[in-house]
């Protein structure tokens, strides 16, 4: 007899497959999970193929553990997605199926919604006169509202009855537990919730019947400054969807998903709608994924890792805010949500909208080469008026605390008349070095090419790549003097400053020390909604989606750093930075000003951005990448590497350098450059290094990373190396 073998995907380090007997009673599916032995533990995986023949010797091989999943647990088009995404972000495959499942299905969990857990009345529990239980309110109320039919445990929580309350009421038997699975609910029927809906202008009214007049796939750029209209295009666009009973998947940046974005979307449909992020536990996490899959959502709106909810019938793709840095996976899987939620319309056949105000270069070149349609809103809705902005040239100014006079003044100005301002640095801390004022000693971190950061607050130095900290020293470390110093200015500096010069006002930071805790970030924007702070300040954390209507002057206090950096993305972010926070500085009956310090006034970055807008900045800088041969015109991707001995990771890449260069497909069109030295040349006691592959076209530059992936896994150095491969790179 012929033997049925699985071939598995296993969340293994390993670009392979493992082939597994089924026992005659098993039926595993392909797409399906199974657990299995490997080595000593017990693995889940996912099946990748039904076969007859393997490469090892079938008595060698062991059987299959529990069939876990007698259907696929991916449409085949997301399932293909996957499969794609693993090979273009050169990542194992069973572990980038493993990546893009809840944490709960890959510890074997059953991929079936829980049932619900509903309380009922019992024959007593209906014969209890409420009158009687005038000392016991709550449990009254819980009776009462059971009168009228069974009530989910959630439900009745969510009215203030307690589950101690449930549980007394249980145990007098009056009420009791049942389950009940949950029904399907028909969206399509009663979606709308009659709201009322702004008359839209022509240039929405044109987007939308773009978008409607074909239900195929096509991709569109969406682009408008704040407040011109878009999420309302949005809501448009979603309603013939929703009608149809058709599913949306919209994705926001990791800080975007506000309640007042979610709210929108509740206000207009009646749909039951799920978030999905990173705040979700386990369970949660696995509900939303379920109800996606099973069509229990008809709105699904997430984060970066949303992109890989299973929809049983999705019928359109929203990505807001598509230029955002958070689309982009930092480490394992790291892929571009936002490039593949391009693909996954594409399979799913669905259109899919890009919003921006301020698009990414390669999505403008898109839409400018016409591979996606370009759509505009070139007005704000409503009536505000455009920000005043302008440079403040600080060449020779006395800085306080990195604020220049001029700057003081015009906040000064601001503040006088009732309004709030915002000032954004990217530096947090209190200063970014200390100096030693006899001996020019600087506070190093020992594990880091990297100074260490001053925490006034809390009297520490740390380094802000390696997390550690230790407390401020009180005498130089080279000549024991005492006169340490503060050099630079970060964000708790400039908090300190601005409380001794407007005394009058309050001020708050927003960074990533001042919102450490959770929901401390949201309490502290709906302060400054209902005014109770006057000048905020913050990284960039503070420019996201964030609209206060009372903020008159906004201040970029550091543009240089951006202008002079070696990322050739730098300056693309610092327009992208400027273009939304001009763009939501002032409103209808308060015009808005934005003043940039710098020492370059004349920059021609600058210029553009200032006096033409961001198209014209993003047409100069198109033509410079061009030139220079950098994306979007080439695609890129960084081979990193690091370890304790920095001779031996230059080695390697230089060994890696090597099989590149040997490879059939490359040729004049291509170039590796490197190994250089990473920007942080050293990070928590380990070298890092770096080697960058430029390539004409996507599939070059896949090409040679296929070809080349398995030679370097060969290589000795390989092993002892830890090293990875980000294609298409957002930070160089
Ligand atoms: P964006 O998503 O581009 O920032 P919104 O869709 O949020 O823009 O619109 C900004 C504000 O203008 C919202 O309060 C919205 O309700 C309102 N708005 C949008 N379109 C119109 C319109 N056609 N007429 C009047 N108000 C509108
Ligand atoms: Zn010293
Ligand atoms: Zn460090």
């Amino acid at each position: 007899m012929t033997p049925n073998i699985a071939r598995v995907a296993l969340p293994v380090p390993l670009d392979k497959q493992f082939d597994y007997l089924i026992k005659p009673d098993q039926f595993p599916a392909v797409g399906g999970r199974v657990q299995v032995p490997f080595g000593r533990q017990q693995l889940v995986g996912i099946v990748m193929a039904i076969t007859q023949h393997s490469d090892f010797p079938v008595a060698q091989l062991k059987p299959l553990g529990k069939v876990l999943d007698t259907a696929p647990l991916w449409s085949p088009a997301l399932f293909k997605l996957l499969g794609w995404a693993s090979s273009y972000y050169q990542y194992p495959l069973g572990d980038t199926l493993a990546n893009a499942m809840p944490a709960l299905l890959r510890k074997g969990r059953e991929a079936s919604p829980a049932a619900l857990k509903m309380w009922q009345l019992t024959e007593t529990g209906h014969d209890q006169p409420l009158a009687a239980l005038k000392r016991a309110p709550r449990q009254a109320q819980a009776l009462n509202a059971l009168r009228a039919g069974s009530l989910s445990h959630e439900a009745l929580l969510a009215d203030d009855i307690s589950a101690a309350t449930l549980k007394t009421l249980q145990g007098k038997g009056w009420i009791s537990e049942l389950e009940q699975q949950p029904v399907g609910v028909d969206w399509g029927k009663n979606y709308a919730l009659g709201e009322e809906k702004p008359r839209l202008n022509d240039e929405q009214a044109l987007a939308i019947a773009s978008v409607n007049a074909n239900p195929d796939f096509a991709c569109y750029l969406l682009e408008g400054v704040t407040g011109s209209g878009k999420t309302e295009v949005y809501l448009n666009l979603l309603e013939p969807v929703l009608a149809s009973g058709r599913q949306a998947l919209i994705l926001v940046p990791e800080i975007g998903l506000t309640p007042q974005t979610i709210n929108r979307f509740r206000r207009r449909f009646n749909v039951p709608l799920v978030t999905i992020h990173s705040g979700l536990n386990d369970s949660e996490r696995l509900a939303a994924w379920l109800a996606g899959r099973d069509n229990q959502a008809g709105i699904i709106i997430g984060t970066r890792s949303a992109l890989f909810t299973p929809l049983a019938n999705l019928g359109i793709i929203i990505v807001d805010e598509e230029h955002d840095g958070s689309y982009k996976q930092q480490d394992s899987l790291r892929y571009h949500a936002r490039d593949l939620a391009v693909m996954r319309a594409r399979e799913e056949n669905v259109p899919i909208i890009l919003g921006s105000a301020t698009p990414a270069l390669e999505t403008l070149h898109n839409a400018t080469s016409g591979k996606y349609h370009y759509l505009r809103l070139t007005r704000r809705a409503g009536v505000a008026q455009n920000a005043r902005h302008g440079v403040l040239d600080v060449k020779g100014l006395y800085l306080e605390a990195g604020l220049s006079a001029p700057l003081i003044a015009r906040m000064r100005q601001h503040l006088a008349e009732g309004n709030q301002v915002m000032l954004f640095l990217n530096r947090r801390g209190y200063s970014p070095a200390v100096i030693c004022h006899e001996c020019g000693w600087l506070a190093e971190c020992k594990r880091c090419d990297a100074y260490y950061t001053f925490h006034q607050q809390s009297g520490e130095l740390r380094c802000h790549h390696c997390a550690t900290q230790r407390p401020m020293p009180r005498q130089c470390g080279n000549c024991g003097s005492t006169q340490l110093h503060a050099v630079g200015v970060g964000t708790e500096q400039l908090e300190q400053q601005l409380a001794t010069l407007f005394p009058d006002y309050k001020t708050v930071r927003i960074d990533r020390d001042s919102t450490r805790r959770k929901g401390s970030l949201e309490n502290y924007l709906e302060a400054i909604r209902r005014g109770e702070y006057q000048i905020l300040i913050g990284t960039q954390m503070l420019a996201k989606g964030h609209h206060f209507p009372d903020v008159t002057l906004v201040s970029l206090i550091d543009v240089d750093s951006a202008l002079f950096s070696n990322d050739f993305r730098a300056s693309e972010r610092l327009a992208q930075l400027f273009i939304q926070v001009a763009g939501r500085a002032g409103r209808a009956s308060k015009p808005g000003e934005v003043l940039l310090q710098t020492h370059h006034p004349e920059h021609s970055l600058l210029q553009a951005l200032l006096y033409k807008g961001y198209d014209h900045f993003a047409t100069d800088a198109l033509r410079e990448r061009k030139q220079a041969w950098l994306p979007p015109y080439t695609y890129l991707a960084l081979i990193r590497a690091e370890a304790n001995d920095s001779a031996q990771v230059e080695q390697f890449l230089q060994q890696i350098r090597g099989i590149f260069s040997a490879s059939p497909v490359f040729d004049q069109d291509t170039l590796v450059m490197g190994p250089n030295p990473a920007p942080l040349a050293r990070r928590a006691g380990r070298y890092r290094w770096q080697l960058l592959l430029q390539a004409p076209s996507r599939k070059v530059l896949h090409q040679l990373l296929s070809i080349a992936k398995p030679a370097i896994a060969l290589l000795p150095l390989a092993k002892k190396i830890r090293w990875s491969i980000d294609v298409e790179p957002q930070d160089l």
